[in-house]
Formats: structure tokens, sequence, C-alpha cells
């Protein structure tokens, strides 16, 4: 996980185009939710891969689980 060092990393979770996910010091007591849906803008801090592999967004956002099923996977700017 090199591209996503712990210091630089302010979510809990990052989901490998949705097939594995891996916390990362969720024990830390630093660990606050920082992130927002990219949706709805509800408090969320999960990231998930953008389906389109040629997303021409980040590829990476955030989303709680209501946008994530609305919009299939794919992120807001290719949903
Ligand atoms: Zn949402
Ligand atoms: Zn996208």
């Amino acid at each position: 996980m090199e591209k996503y060092p712990n210091e630089n990393f302010l979510g809990k979770l990052y989901v490998f185009d949705g097939r594995v996910t891996i916390g990362f010091n969720t024990e830390d007591k630093k660990h606050k939710i920082v992130g927002k849906c990219s949706v709805c803008q509800k408090s969320a801090d999960t990231y998930y891969d953008c389906k389109n592999l040629h997303c021409t967004n980040e590829r990476h956002f955030i989303s709680c689980n209501n946008c994530l099923k609305k919009n299939k996977g794919f992120c807001l700017v290719c949903s």
C-alpha cells in the first residue's frame, strides 16, 4: 500500500475494485471520520474505485452505501 501511506490516508477503508477491503489502523485513536460522501455529502469514510476504468475523475472516491448502490459503483462524474 505504498501509494496510500497512513499519514496521508485519512479514511478508514479502501476498497479495491469492490473486491477487497483493507483496514487502515482503525484502532488508532487518531482515526476519525473525515470523509464525506461525494454524492450526498453525508459523512462517510470508505473509499471506492470507480467502476469506469477510464474514469476522468480521480477514480478513488468516498461514498456512503446508499449512493454507491444508487450509482452502481461509479463515481459522481461517471454515474
Ligand atoms: Zn451518499
Ligand atoms: Zn469515475
